[in-house]
């Protein structure tokens, strides 16, 4: 952990250059036209309906937002970071959309797909930006998820191949994917200190095996993977062997402060639709916007809406400057989670009975939100990480 320290100093300027309030403008009206409307109907299951899909895709097409977050030199539009939190925020607005494999805009690349040898980009990055390739990506197992340098799964060199073995659980997409994102185990025994190497691994070759989804409380269907003596070739291996956790790096990060920036979607939508209820409700004789207990909560979300944007465009505009942001990445993810699930707490509290209601779409965000405090690193273990931090630094 870097960044953050007591000398550190924070950008004075918050201001959103004019081409970003643009683009947050654009995309809050899409969100507004395209998405609340259809938040109860787009999906069947956990995946947009296919004439959903198409039809979104067409109108973000027409925005000229296809490929947004994809560099300039792959075809995309090449928007910074700040850029892209500030789309995230806004989409987060509405829950029409999966939590993930967002596919509106262009197909989802992760960056650990640009780490990629020019050989590897041409058989697998560009076809994925293109649309011909889906990808899942795989490191946590049934014994090795908040800690994966326990993982059990191995990658044996035996030639020109390593050899696969072992078992994968919640698995995002693995049923749609063409190739798996693998991170296993070159050396057991070095574990996360350089004993952990990621691979690209085609979906069809022999060994591999879905064996089931898991039904979960939100609309995520992650799926269970076997390894069985599955072959793949050295070429594939992404990066030197032992630096599967630093490559994985740098697309946690960038995945941390995702978190973040939903939150500022999830609780403006919270405070939107709190606040509307709350002048409209009337118990006792009073609107529900005049009582103290009310107007608290609401306030209470508006204080963490604020600390929360100061977060995540920090963390965006660092980012962007080429600054590690491993701190406030981390930060903003237990931040952006936990107070985005409150907001979502509370919009239901003051809905009463409406709050539960599955035509409104609180109690997704309730659900969804309650889910993002657990994947992608749980509260509990980032905390355990910031704690190194701040005791090396204040300590
Ligand atoms: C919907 C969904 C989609 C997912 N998609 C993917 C995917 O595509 N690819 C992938 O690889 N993984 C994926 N995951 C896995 C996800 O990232 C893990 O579930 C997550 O990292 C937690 O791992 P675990 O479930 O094994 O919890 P564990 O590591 O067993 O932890 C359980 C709980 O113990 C507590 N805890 C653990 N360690 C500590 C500690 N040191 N100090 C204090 N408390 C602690 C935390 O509260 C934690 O929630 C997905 C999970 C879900 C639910």
């Amino acid at each position: 952990m870097d960044s953050v320290d007591r000398t550190s100093d924070l950008p004075m300027n918050f201001e959103l250059p004019e081409e970003i309030r643009m683009l947050k403008d654009t995309v809050r009206k899409f969100v507004d036209r395209e998405l609340i409307p259809i938040e109860r109907t787009a999906r069947d299951g956990h995946k947009l309906k296919p004439e959903v899909l198409a039809h979104l895709r067409s109108r973000a097409e027409e925005l000229g937002l296809t490929n947004y977050d994809v560099p300039v030199e792959y075809g995309g539009l090449g928007l910074g970071l700040v850029a892209k939190v500030t789309v995230w925020a806004e989409l987060a607005r509405s829950s029409a959309l999966p939590t993930r494999g967002l596919e509106i805009f262009g197909p989802a690349v992760s960056p650990i797909l640009y780490q990629l040898n020019p050989e590897q980009t041409e058989r697998f990055l560009l076809p994925t930006i293109r649309g011909e390739l889906k990808w899942c990506f795989a490191q946590t197992e049934p014994d090795a998820g908040g800690d994966p340098g326990g993982m059990r799964t191995t990658a044996v060199r035996q030639g020109d191949h390593y050899v696969i073995n072992g078992m994968k659980r919640f698995i995002t997409n693995a049923d749609d994917a063409d190739y798996v994102q693998l991170i296993a185990a070159t050396d057991r025994a070095k574990g996360s200190h350089g004993g952990i190497s990621a691979f690209i691994v085609d979906m069809k070759t022999a060994g591999i095996k879905l064996l089931r989804a898991q039904e979960l409380m939100i609309d995520d269907r992650p799926w269970e993977i076997a390894f069985d003596n599955v072959l793949v070739p050295v070429e594939n291996m992404i990066g030197a062997e032992g630096h599967g956790f630093r490559h994985a790096q740098d697309w946690i990060n960038v995945g941390r402060l995702r978190h973040g920036a939903r939150g500022i979607g999830v609780i403006e939508r919270c405070l939107e639709m709190g606040a509307g209820y709350a002048k409209q409700r009337k118990t006792f004789g009073h609107l529900l916007s005049e009582r103290q207990a009310v107007q608290w909560m609401l306030v209470d979300s508006y204080i963490e809406l604020h600390q929360l944007k100061l977060m995540v465009y920090d963390a965006a505009s660092k980012y962007d400057r080429g600054v590690d942001i491993r701190t406030e990445a981390y930060m903003a993810k237990v931040f952006g989670d936990t107070q985005s699930f409150q907001a979502a707490d509370r919009c239901m509290e003051i809905h009463g009975g409406m709050g539960l209601a599955t035509e409104l779409p609180i109690e997704k965000f309730w659900r969804d939100q309650r889910s993002m405090m657990i994947t992608e690193g749980p509260i509990e273990i980032l905390k355990m990480t910031l704690a190194r931090h701040v005791l090396r630094t204040y300590g």
